[in-house]
Protein backbone atom coordinates (compact mmCIF):
# COMPACT_ATOMS: atom_id res chain seq x y z
CA UNK A 1 0.00 0.00 0.00
CA UNK A 2 1.32 3.40 -1.03
CA UNK A 3 1.46 5.76 1.81
CA UNK A 4 0.07 9.30 0.98
CA UNK A 5 3.05 10.94 -0.04
CA UNK A 6 4.46 8.52 -2.23
CA UNK A 7 1.05 8.63 -4.25
CA UNK A 8 0.62 12.29 -4.31
CA UNK A 9 3.98 11.90 -5.76
CA UNK A 10 3.62 9.26 -7.95
CA UNK A 11 0.45 10.35 -9.48
CA UNK A 12 -0.20 13.78 -9.26
CA UNK A 13 3.50 15.70 -8.82
CA UNK A 14 4.18 16.62 -12.60
CA UNK A 15 7.20 19.27 -13.05
CA UNK A 16 5.93 23.14 -13.06
CA UNK A 17 6.03 24.68 -16.53
CA UNK A 18 3.88 27.67 -16.60
CA UNK A 19 3.54 28.32 -12.36
CA UNK A 20 6.58 29.85 -11.08
CA UNK A 21 6.05 26.61 -8.17
CA UNK A 22 4.05 23.52 -8.48
CA UNK A 23 3.26 20.84 -6.44
CA UNK A 24 5.49 20.00 -3.30
CA UNK A 25 5.63 22.79 -1.42
CA UNK A 26 2.99 24.47 1.27
CA UNK A 27 1.55 26.44 -1.85
CA UNK A 28 2.14 26.89 -4.94
CA UNK A 29 2.85 30.24 -6.93
CA UNK A 30 1.83 31.80 -9.88
CA UNK A 31 2.26 34.27 -12.66
CA UNK A 32 -0.41 36.24 -13.81
CA UNK A 33 -0.11 37.71 -17.15
CA UNK A 34 -0.18 41.38 -17.54
CA UNK A 35 -3.69 42.95 -18.62
CA UNK A 36 -5.01 39.65 -17.73
CA UNK A 37 -7.91 39.30 -15.45
CA UNK A 38 -7.66 35.43 -13.41
CA UNK A 39 -11.29 33.54 -13.81
CA UNK A 40 -11.28 30.97 -10.53
CA UNK A 41 -13.94 28.06 -10.00
CA UNK A 42 -14.62 24.80 -7.89
CA UNK A 43 -16.85 22.37 -8.68
CA UNK A 44 -17.71 19.40 -6.27
CA UNK A 45 -18.12 15.96 -7.02
CA UNK A 46 -19.06 13.46 -4.63
CA UNK A 47 -20.20 9.28 -5.21
CA UNK A 48 -23.66 8.55 -5.53
CA UNK A 49 -25.04 12.44 -6.49
CA UNK A 50 -22.65 12.98 -9.00
CA UNK A 51 -21.63 9.79 -10.28
CA UNK A 52 -22.16 6.20 -9.55
CA UNK A 53 -20.47 4.00 -7.32
CA UNK A 54 -18.05 2.07 -9.08
CA UNK A 55 -17.97 4.58 -11.88
CA UNK A 56 -14.86 4.44 -14.07
CA UNK A 57 -11.51 6.07 -12.72
CA UNK A 58 -10.31 7.50 -15.96
CA UNK A 59 -13.96 8.52 -17.21
CA UNK A 60 -14.04 10.26 -13.40
CA UNK A 61 -11.14 11.84 -14.01
CA UNK A 62 -12.10 13.50 -17.31
CA UNK A 63 -15.27 14.66 -16.05
CA UNK A 64 -13.87 16.11 -12.90
CA UNK A 65 -12.24 18.52 -15.00
CA UNK A 66 -13.85 18.93 -17.90
CA UNK A 67 -16.65 20.38 -15.57
CA UNK A 68 -14.74 23.10 -14.23
CA UNK A 69 -13.17 23.58 -17.90
CA UNK A 70 -16.67 24.27 -19.23
CA UNK A 71 -16.59 27.05 -16.90
CA UNK A 72 -13.66 28.94 -17.72
CA UNK A 73 -15.33 28.43 -21.43
CA UNK A 74 -18.50 29.70 -19.94
CA UNK A 75 -16.61 33.03 -18.68
CA UNK A 76 -14.41 33.03 -21.84
CA UNK A 77 -11.41 32.42 -20.02
CA UNK A 78 -8.23 30.35 -21.18
CA UNK A 79 -7.55 27.42 -18.31
CA UNK A 80 -3.97 28.06 -17.16
CA UNK A 81 -4.34 26.13 -13.13
CA UNK A 82 -5.96 23.89 -11.32
CA UNK A 83 -6.08 22.34 -8.07
CA UNK A 84 -7.35 18.99 -7.13
CA UNK A 85 -8.91 18.14 -3.74
CA UNK A 86 -9.44 14.23 -3.18
CA UNK A 87 -10.71 11.84 -0.85
CA UNK A 88 -10.17 8.35 -1.28
CA UNK A 89 -11.98 5.24 0.55
CA UNK A 90 -8.41 3.36 0.08
CA UNK A 91 -5.06 4.27 -1.69
CA UNK A 92 -6.34 1.91 -4.84
CA UNK A 93 -3.56 2.44 -7.27
CA UNK A 94 -5.24 1.06 -10.43
CA UNK A 95 -7.46 3.47 -9.46
CA UNK A 96 -5.40 6.13 -9.23
CA UNK A 97 -3.73 5.40 -12.38
CA UNK A 98 -6.99 5.11 -14.41
CA UNK A 99 -7.87 8.80 -12.54
CA UNK A 100 -4.84 10.37 -12.86
CA UNK A 101 -4.57 9.41 -17.11
CA UNK A 102 -8.05 10.77 -17.59
CA UNK A 103 -7.28 14.07 -15.46
CA UNK A 104 -3.94 14.40 -17.19
CA UNK A 105 -5.24 13.56 -20.44
CA UNK A 106 -7.50 16.69 -20.63
CA UNK A 107 -5.78 18.82 -18.50
CA UNK A 108 -3.16 18.81 -21.69
CA UNK A 109 -5.06 19.00 -24.34
CA UNK A 110 -6.38 22.59 -23.27
CA UNK A 111 -3.10 23.61 -20.95
CA UNK A 112 -4.34 23.56 -17.54
CA UNK A 113 -1.55 22.59 -15.31
CA UNK A 114 -2.32 20.76 -11.66
CA UNK A 115 -0.20 22.82 -9.08
CA UNK A 116 -1.53 21.72 -5.71
CA UNK A 117 -4.43 19.82 -4.00
CA UNK A 118 -4.98 17.91 -0.85
CA UNK A 119 -5.45 14.18 -0.82
CA UNK A 120 -7.23 12.47 2.46
CA UNK A 121 -9.20 9.13 3.07
CA UNK A 122 -13.11 9.35 3.17
CA UNK A 123 -15.80 8.40 1.32
CA UNK A 124 -15.04 8.86 -2.39
CA UNK A 125 -14.86 12.72 -3.40
CA UNK A 126 -13.43 15.08 -6.06
CA UNK A 127 -13.09 18.61 -5.83
CA UNK A 128 -11.22 20.40 -8.45
CA UNK A 129 -10.48 24.45 -8.19
CA UNK A 130 -9.68 26.17 -12.01
CA UNK A 131 -7.37 29.24 -12.49
CA UNK A 132 -8.10 30.84 -16.08
CA UNK A 133 -6.83 33.91 -17.50
CA UNK A 134 -9.37 36.27 -19.76
CA UNK A 135 -8.26 40.11 -21.07
CA UNK A 136 -8.86 42.95 -18.47
CA UNK A 137 -12.62 43.90 -19.43
CA UNK A 138 -13.18 41.29 -21.70
CA UNK A 139 -15.01 37.96 -19.31
CA UNK A 140 -18.77 36.99 -20.64
CA UNK A 141 -20.83 37.52 -17.55
CA UNK A 142 -24.40 35.92 -17.07
CA UNK A 143 -25.71 39.52 -17.04
CA UNK A 144 -24.62 40.68 -20.23
CA UNK A 145 -27.90 40.01 -22.20
CA UNK A 146 -29.61 43.03 -23.82
CA UNK A 147 -33.52 42.91 -25.80
CA UNK A 148 -32.95 42.38 -29.30
CA UNK A 149 -29.58 39.79 -29.17
CA UNK A 150 -29.89 36.56 -30.23
CA UNK A 151 -29.76 32.81 -28.26
CA UNK A 152 -26.79 30.27 -29.37
CA UNK A 153 -26.36 27.03 -28.17
CA UNK A 154 -23.25 24.89 -29.13
CA UNK A 155 -23.15 21.14 -30.40
CA UNK A 156 -26.38 19.53 -29.25
CA UNK A 157 -28.64 19.34 -26.27
CA UNK A 158 -29.81 16.14 -24.45
CA UNK A 159 -27.20 13.87 -25.67
CA UNK A 160 -26.01 13.64 -21.56
CA UNK A 161 -29.79 13.12 -20.24
CA UNK A 162 -30.30 10.79 -22.97
CA UNK A 163 -27.09 8.46 -21.90
CA UNK A 164 -28.38 8.44 -18.06
CA UNK A 165 -31.59 7.09 -19.26
CA UNK A 166 -30.27 5.06 -21.78
CA UNK A 167 -27.03 3.19 -20.63
CA UNK A 168 -27.16 1.18 -24.04
CA UNK A 169 -26.62 3.95 -26.08
CA UNK A 170 -22.96 4.43 -26.51
CA UNK A 171 -23.21 7.84 -28.33
CA UNK A 172 -25.18 9.25 -25.47
CA UNK A 173 -23.24 7.79 -22.79
CA UNK A 174 -20.17 8.87 -23.99
CA UNK A 175 -21.95 12.69 -24.07
CA UNK A 176 -22.87 11.73 -20.36
CA UNK A 177 -19.14 10.48 -19.06
CA UNK A 178 -16.53 12.44 -21.12
CA UNK A 179 -18.53 15.70 -21.73
CA UNK A 180 -16.15 17.96 -24.48
CA UNK A 181 -15.33 21.23 -22.40
CA UNK A 182 -16.61 24.34 -25.29
CA UNK A 183 -12.75 25.82 -24.12
CA UNK A 184 -11.88 27.30 -27.51
CA UNK A 185 -15.39 28.43 -28.16
CA UNK A 186 -15.57 30.32 -25.35
CA UNK A 187 -12.34 31.78 -25.61
CA UNK A 188 -13.40 33.18 -28.79
CA UNK A 189 -16.43 34.42 -27.91
CA UNK A 190 -15.10 37.48 -26.05
CA UNK A 191 -15.79 40.66 -28.17
CA UNK A 192 -18.51 38.88 -29.64
CA UNK A 193 -20.89 37.75 -26.65
CA UNK A 194 -22.71 39.63 -24.82
CA UNK A 195 -23.63 36.88 -21.79
CA UNK A 196 -22.64 32.94 -21.78
CA UNK A 197 -23.25 29.94 -19.62
CA UNK A 198 -22.60 26.56 -19.76
CA UNK A 199 -25.77 23.70 -19.68
CA UNK A 200 -25.11 21.85 -16.49
CA UNK A 201 -28.46 22.06 -15.15
CA UNK A 202 -30.57 21.74 -18.40
CA UNK A 203 -30.77 24.44 -21.29
CA UNK A 204 -34.20 26.18 -20.17
CA UNK A 205 -33.20 26.87 -16.29
CA UNK A 206 -29.45 27.67 -17.43
CA UNK A 207 -30.66 30.33 -19.74
CA UNK A 208 -33.05 31.15 -17.28
CA UNK A 209 -30.18 32.16 -14.70
CA UNK A 210 -28.87 34.33 -17.63
CA UNK A 211 -32.65 36.19 -17.69
CA UNK A 212 -32.88 36.74 -13.76
CA UNK A 213 -28.92 37.88 -13.96
CA UNK A 214 -29.97 40.49 -17.17
CA UNK A 215 -33.19 40.98 -15.95
CA UNK A 216 -34.51 40.21 -19.47
CA UNK A 217 -36.95 38.04 -21.15
CA UNK A 218 -36.11 35.05 -23.85
CA UNK A 219 -38.15 33.59 -26.96
CA UNK A 220 -37.50 30.04 -27.93
CA UNK A 221 -38.28 28.25 -31.11
CA UNK A 222 -38.60 24.63 -29.85
CA UNK A 223 -37.84 23.68 -33.71
CA UNK A 224 -34.31 25.36 -33.73
CA UNK A 225 -32.85 24.34 -31.03
CA UNK A 226 -29.64 21.54 -31.64
CA UNK A 227 -31.24 18.12 -30.68
CA UNK A 228 -29.49 14.91 -29.83
CA UNK A 229 -30.48 12.64 -31.81
CA UNK A 230 -33.72 10.24 -29.96
CA UNK A 231 -33.39 12.81 -26.73
CA UNK A 232 -36.86 13.61 -25.60
CA UNK A 233 -38.29 16.95 -25.59
CA UNK A 234 -37.95 16.91 -21.25
CA UNK A 235 -33.83 16.01 -22.31
CA UNK A 236 -33.14 18.35 -24.38
CA UNK A 237 -34.91 21.38 -22.83
CA UNK A 238 -33.98 20.37 -19.33
CA UNK A 239 -31.69 17.68 -18.94
CA UNK A 240 -28.20 18.04 -17.45
CA UNK A 241 -24.73 17.49 -17.86
CA UNK A 242 -24.49 18.71 -21.81
CA UNK A 243 -21.83 21.25 -21.30
CA UNK A 244 -22.72 23.21 -24.21
CA UNK A 245 -22.87 27.22 -24.42
CA UNK A 246 -25.53 29.07 -24.63
CA UNK A 247 -24.77 32.89 -25.40
CA UNK A 248 -26.39 36.09 -26.95
CA UNK A 249 -24.86 38.18 -28.83
CA UNK A 250 -26.00 41.24 -30.89
CA UNK A 251 -27.80 40.66 -34.45
CA UNK A 252 -25.27 42.58 -35.79
CA UNK A 253 -23.14 39.88 -35.29
CA UNK A 254 -24.56 36.87 -37.19
CA UNK A 255 -21.80 36.50 -39.13
CA UNK A 256 -19.10 36.61 -37.11
CA UNK A 257 -20.81 33.87 -35.14
CA UNK A 258 -21.26 31.75 -38.42
CA UNK A 259 -17.79 32.14 -39.36
CA UNK A 260 -16.27 31.27 -36.20
CA UNK A 261 -19.05 28.20 -36.03
CA UNK A 262 -17.13 26.91 -39.40
CA UNK A 263 -13.77 27.61 -38.23
CA UNK A 264 -14.04 25.85 -34.93
CA UNK A 265 -16.00 22.67 -36.93
CA UNK A 266 -18.82 22.87 -34.03
CA UNK A 267 -22.49 23.53 -35.08
CA UNK A 268 -23.69 26.67 -33.42
CA UNK A 269 -27.61 27.12 -33.52
CA UNK A 270 -29.73 30.18 -33.60
CA UNK A 271 -32.36 29.75 -31.71
CA UNK A 272 -34.27 32.52 -30.28
CA UNK A 273 -34.24 35.97 -29.06
CA UNK A 274 -33.60 38.02 -25.87
CA UNK A 275 -36.66 40.32 -24.93
CA UNK A 276 -37.42 43.27 -23.18
CA UNK A 277 -39.27 42.65 -19.55
CA UNK A 278 -39.86 40.16 -17.05
CA UNK A 279 -37.63 37.53 -16.80
CA UNK A 280 -39.23 34.73 -18.63
CA UNK A 281 -38.48 32.28 -21.35
CA UNK A 282 -40.95 31.24 -23.47
CA UNK A 283 -40.54 28.15 -25.60
CA UNK A 284 -42.89 28.15 -28.88
CA UNK A 285 -43.41 24.92 -30.79
CA UNK A 286 -43.98 25.02 -34.60
CA UNK A 287 -47.67 26.03 -34.00
CA UNK A 288 -46.80 28.68 -32.10
CA UNK A 289 -48.35 27.68 -29.09
CA UNK A 290 -46.22 27.54 -25.67
CA UNK A 291 -43.66 24.41 -24.95
CA UNK A 292 -43.67 23.45 -21.19
CA UNK A 293 -39.72 22.84 -20.57
CA UNK A 294 -40.11 20.30 -17.47
CA UNK A 295 -37.76 21.18 -14.50
CA UNK A 296 -34.20 21.64 -14.59
CA UNK A 297 -31.75 20.08 -12.38
CA UNK A 298 -31.58 21.25 -8.26
CA UNK A 299 -30.12 19.75 -5.40
CA UNK A 300 -32.09 20.76 -3.35
CA UNK A 301 -36.05 20.73 -5.12
CA UNK A 302 -38.38 18.55 -3.17
P1 LIG B 1 -0.05 20.28 3.50
O1 LIG B 1 0.20 19.40 4.67
O2 LIG B 1 0.71 21.57 3.49
O3 LIG B 1 -1.51 20.40 3.17
P2 LIG B 1 0.16 18.07 1.79
O4 LIG B 1 1.06 17.06 2.42
O5 LIG B 1 -1.30 17.88 1.89
O6 LIG B 1 0.59 19.50 2.26
O7 LIG B 1 0.52 18.12 0.24
C1 LIG B 1 1.85 18.14 -0.19
C2 LIG B 1 1.92 18.73 -1.56
O8 LIG B 1 1.20 17.91 -2.47
C3 LIG B 1 1.28 20.12 -1.66
O9 LIG B 1 2.04 20.86 -2.59
C4 LIG B 1 -0.08 19.84 -2.22
O10 LIG B 1 -0.55 20.94 -2.97
C5 LIG B 1 0.18 18.63 -3.09
N1 LIG B 1 -0.98 17.72 -3.23
C6 LIG B 1 -1.61 17.01 -2.27
N2 LIG B 1 -2.60 16.25 -2.79
C7 LIG B 1 -2.62 16.52 -4.11
C8 LIG B 1 -3.42 16.07 -5.20
N3 LIG B 1 -4.43 15.20 -5.04
N4 LIG B 1 -3.15 16.57 -6.41
C9 LIG B 1 -2.17 17.47 -6.60
N5 LIG B 1 -1.36 17.90 -5.63
C10 LIG B 1 -1.59 17.45 -4.40
MG1 LIG C 1 -2.81 18.82 2.78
Amino acid sequence: MVSEFELIRKYFDRPARSAALGVGDDAALLRPSAGMELAVSTDLLLEGRHFRAGADARLLGHKSLAVNLSDMAAMGAAPRWATLALALPAADEAWLDGFARGFFALAERFGAELIGGDTTRGPLAVCVTILGEVPHGLALFRAGATPGDDIWVSGELGGAALGLAQPGNAGAVQRLDQPEPRVELGERLCGIANSAIDVSDGFAQDLGHILERSAVGAVVEYERLPKFYGANHEQVLSGGDDYELVFTARQEKRAEVEALSRELGLALSRVGSIQKGEPKLQILGRDGAPVSPGRGFDHFAA
